[in-house]
């Protein structure tokens, strides 16, 4: 836990900051069981948007590296290139995030803590990219 970033996302979004860093894959705990291996690192870029007339605050969170997966057909370790681009519109309360994503299901959003943990974000965004069932692409399992 050597790498804590902790920011005020409404506030973040309002001056449209943004924050980029390299994060080892081994920090990141939540990743261990889906991993070959925990070796290397990811680089993310948090940007917020929406200062001025906009309406909505947002975070624009983009995410780049190379995890090992565990294939599930051969049970051995592939490079799986990771490529998060999202926007993640802030909301004030559950009530809020709730009606927004009744008028659009496809709206992301998050409910803006005082205090949002940057690296624990990062995490959840890698999680939901992983594929459901990790396998080497098409015609490169040693398996087939
Ligand atoms: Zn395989």
């Amino acid at each position: 836990m050597s790498e804590q970033a902790v920011i005020d996302p409404l506030r973040f979004a309002r001056d449209g900051e943004s924050l980029e860093r390299s994060v080892a894959v081994a920090s990141m705990p939540r990743l261990d069981d889906r991993l070959a291996s925990t070796d290397g690192e990811i680089r993310f870029r948090l940007a917020g948007q929406g200062g001025g007339a906009a309406k909505r605050l947002t975070l624009r969170l983009r995410i780049e590296g190379e995890l090992s997966l565990i294939c599930q057909r051969c049970l051995e370790g592939y490079a799986f290139r990771l490529d998060v681009d999202e926007t993640l519109v802030l909301a004030r309360s559950e009530a809020e995030l709730a009606a927004w994503e009744d008028a659009d299901p496809l709206c992301e959003g998050l409910v803006a803590e005082p205090q949002l943990d940057v690296l624990g974000l990062v995490e959840d965004a890698i999680l939901l990219a992983l594929p459901m069932v990790p396998r080497h692409p098409e015609g490169e399992c040693p398996a087939e």
